[in-house]
């Protein structure tokens, strides 16, 4: 990893620029949602103009937060004359989506603010703490060391880029400084029961058929230490699915008794296959072994978009996470 800028060289830049686009990576979830909307809404406060992009637009899953109105679809807005273009939660640069590189390639600084350990420091500035849980958590120590506002708006948009990132503050990268920063987001006047409700207790019945869908693939190895299951189109077909239906639902299966390693396959158009990879144990690095397939992410979760068909994605990837146990000496 490349050296980091500072927040003051941040801060700098920032002061010195008016118009800026904040943007986060494709199919995006709680923390990439979250943190573009925490920053830009603290540089509003400043008086910049602030476009927000994602290549796939705001899921429904996360309009309850206020502000998520101003998330555009990129290919929907054209090139825009923006200054400053700020990718948050992105691991590479290609993974804002073409319709977002198009749209901010006229921006003269790009800045990169993330917490991937397989970033590689892209971007005229770049940011990146792979011991920080969430890119919220960066966003709201940038806000605080800069003395920049934390408005209601950026408030709750951290807590739940924070709490998403961290299966609600469980994930072994949840840090005393998560749970201080949180407190601190409840003394700004953070309703925890509310927010908690809207993030977790709200899901579209869909996704529960989803659920049951999934369950009806559920596979796993021999020794029990690898589980999966698929999401083939016909089902996403079937039942209406949105990108985000089955943002979460991994979580199920890593949780069994046994497993080290959970993946799910599922079909994207153009016959492409969304990998997502969980991994319960520090030896074996799901960014690495999404990695050998253009992929990445974190140690204990990462994902790959490869060429298909699913079947046989399936397999070549099995057989990495297999070698991968060996290696490790656990099968
Ligand atoms: P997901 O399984 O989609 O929840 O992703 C798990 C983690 O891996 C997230 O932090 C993603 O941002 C990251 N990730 C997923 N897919 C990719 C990819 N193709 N390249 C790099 N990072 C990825
Ligand atoms: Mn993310
Ligand atoms: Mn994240």
């Amino acid at each position: 990893m490349p050296n980091n800028a500072t927040f003051s060289e941040i801060g700098k830049a920032i002061a010195d620029h008016n118009s800026f686009a904040v943007v986060s990576h494709v199919r995006p979830d709680g923390d990439a949602i979250g943190s573009v909307l925490a920053l830009g809404h603290a540089l509003e406060q400043l008086g910049k103009s602030v476009r927000y992009l994602n290549n796939d637009g705001c899921p429904k899953s996360l309009e309850f937060l206020p502000g998520s109105e101003k998330v555009e679809i990129s290919g929907e807005v054209g090139v825009l004359e923006v200054e400053v273009a700020i990718t948050l939660d992105t691991a590479a640069h290609m993974r804002i989506g073409e319709g977002s590189l198009e749209a901010i390639k006229n921006a003269k600084l790009l800045i990169n603010i993330d917490h991937h350990i397989s970033n590689p420091g892209y971007g005229d500035l770049s940011y990146v703490d792979p011991n920080s849980p969430a890119t919220g958590q960066i966003i709201y120590e940038l806000l605080i060391s800069l003395g920049l506002p934390v408005s209601r708006i950026s408030r709750d948009s951290i807590y739940v880029a924070v709490s998403t990132d961290t299966g609600s503050f469980q994930y072994p990268g949840t840090t005393q400084r998560t749970y201080e920063m949180a407190a601190d987001l409840v003394g700004r006047g953070l309703n925890v029961g509310k927010i908690n409700q809207l993030i977790y207790d709200n899901q579209p019945y869909r996704r529960v058929e989803l659920m049951r869908a999934l369950l009806n693939t559920l596979d796993r190895s021999d020794d029990g230490l690898i589980v999966w299951w698929d999401l083939p189109m016909a089902t996403k077909n079937e039942l209406e699915l949105m990108d985000d239906d089955s943002e979460g639902l991994i979580d199920f299966i890593r949780s069994v008794h046994g497993v080290v390693v959970a993946v799910f396959f599922e079909d994207l158009d153009g016959g492409k296959v969304r990998v997502s990879m969980r991994s319960k144990d520090a030896r074996v690095n799901a960014s690495e072994i999404c990695g050998v397939f253009g992929g990445g992410g974190h140690a204990l979760a990462a994902g790959i978009r490869m060429p298909g068909p699913l079947d046989e994605t399936r397999e070549k990837v099995l057989a990495v996470i297999r070698e991968s146990l060996k290696r490790a000496g656990i099968s």
